[in-house]
């Protein structure tokens, strides 16, 4: 559930019509819904009930401190896959002993840092790395709290861009080595082994392979503790999936559906359990507010060209992704569709984001929502093509804010240097 809907005609963001925005900021434009975030946060903490769970948001879904500040507020911790998403969280208001920090290659200095906030954990994905964050701590005069990521080899059946979890991916400890690490990582002098994590995947519509990576994360718990090791935290990672209204695509697990599998796999383990959401909590928060700028009649197709791009919402061009895209003018009932395809102005083939989409038809100047568009959204926004990135705007009741301003193409060009010779 969320709380963009049509209000008198025009769509609305909790109490604040979608155009007003437009005409206040241009666009395009993210617009989250602080309502919508609250909600998907609080669902997600009532389905776990009385767990002993700790849910931190996986702040590379969206970074904005607003966004974070929200959630934070309500008592989530965060996930951190960097030092600069670390710096962020910690900004934004979230304790250092609410913020895991994950990633495969961290380095450092940001070890480092995140040894210096004392951060609640650091899950570990390597050997290497192991050794790395023990001779840190251990020149710091620390403990380094951390849990060993497994690789459980399981297929979380989504995108192969975002499953994580089979033994061909990057991430984490081999499963089958994961005993042996444990055992080294506790016998090191900078670390605390204090748990494990796994992490197996994003936008997950099936909950069997979250099922069997923890079934095989307890086994592993009860193997580590029959051979005497300590393990008081279990991080079974995010990656629920969520509707985002494609004709073809399969029911998303309810947060309550999830939680019982979490129960019947993991509940009863005695451990304090982490889970990182992202998705889940961001995506359906936020849209991506646009203009059509041009119609094109082609001779096989119409095309709506509209002035957001696939530098700002990359997601259809990366992940085949589908976003469902409503014009903020509701269209009559029953009013008929026609078929557009719905591209940005890139110089990129890949810059379409609906092929063949039947739809409202759109004329010039019409204002379009990609749904959505919360989640890995304006965090993966680059400046191809020198356009700047785009601001986003938080909704609160009928108040908006400008969380984040537009970038200037001034302010882009003024990164760049002439070599000296080249200056006049
Ligand atoms: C990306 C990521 C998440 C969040 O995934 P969602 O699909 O957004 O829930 C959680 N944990 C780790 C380690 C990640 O890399």
């Amino acid at each position: 559930m969320d709380h963009f809907t049509y209000k008198s005609g025009r769509l609305h963001a909790e109490d604040v019509a979608l155009d007003a925005i437009a005409e206040a900021v241009g666009t395009p434009v993210y617009v989250y819904s602080s309502a919508t975030l609250m909600r998907h946060f609080t669902v997600f903490n009532i389905a776990l009930g009385d767990l002993d769970a700790l849910v931190c948001f996986a702040v590379k879904a969206n970074s904005n401190q607003a966004v974070i500040r929200t959630l934070a507020g309500l008592g989530a911790g965060a996930d951190v896959v960097s030092g600069g998403e670390l710096q962020r969280a910690l900004k934004a208001g979230v304790p250092a002993s609410k913020i895991v920090f994950s990633g495969v290659g961290k380095t450092e200095g940001e070890i480092r840092a995140a040894l210096s906030a004392g951060i609640k954990q650091i899950n570990v994905e390597s050997v290497p790395e192991l050794e790395r964050i023990s001779a840190i701590a251990e020149h710091m005069g620390v403990t380094a709290p951390v849990a060993l990521r497994v690789n459980p080899d399981v297929d979380a059946g989504t995108h192969e861009k975002i499953t994580t979890g089979r033994k061909e991916n990057k991430f984490g400890i081999e499963w089958t080595d994961a005993h042996a690490v444990y055992r080294k990582a506790a016998s090191l002098p900078g670390v605390k082994a204090q748990g494990l994590a796994v992490h197996i995947g994003s936008q997950l519509l099936d909950l069997k392979p979250f099922r069997d990576a923890y079934v095989r994360a307890g086994d592993l718990v009860a193997m580590l503790r029959a051979d005497g090791l300590d393990v008081e935290v279990l991080d079974i990672g995010g990656g629920l999936g969520i509707p985002y209204g494609a004709e073809d695509e399969t029911d998303a697990p309810t947060p309550q559906d999830y939680a019982r599998v979490i129960r019947e796999t993991v509940g009863n383990l005695g451990v304090q359990l982490v889970l990182e959401p992202g998705r889940m909590i961001a995506g359906n928060s936020g849209v991506l507010l646009t203009t059509v700028e041009y119609v094109k009649e082609g001779s096989t197709k119409t095309f709506a060209i509209v002035d957001a791009g696939m530098n700002d919402l990359i997601r259809p061009t990366l992940y085949s992704a589908y976003h469902h895209i409503v014009p903020v003018a509701e269209p009559a009932a029953g009013a008929p569709l026609t078929e557009l395809d719905v591209v940005g102005p890139i110089c990129e083939t890949g810059d379409t984001f609906a092929k063949n989409r039947r739809m409202a038809p759109v004329r010039a100047g019409d204002l379009l929502v990609l749904r959505t568009a919360g989640a890995y959204g304006a965090v993966q926004a680059s400046t191809y093509n020198t356009r700047a990135l785009v601001p986003e705007v938080m909704v609160m009741g009928d108040a908006f804010a400008v969380v984040r301003p537009r970038q200037s193409v001034d302010d882009i060009i003024a990164l760049d240097r002439l070599p000296h010779w080249l200056e006049d």
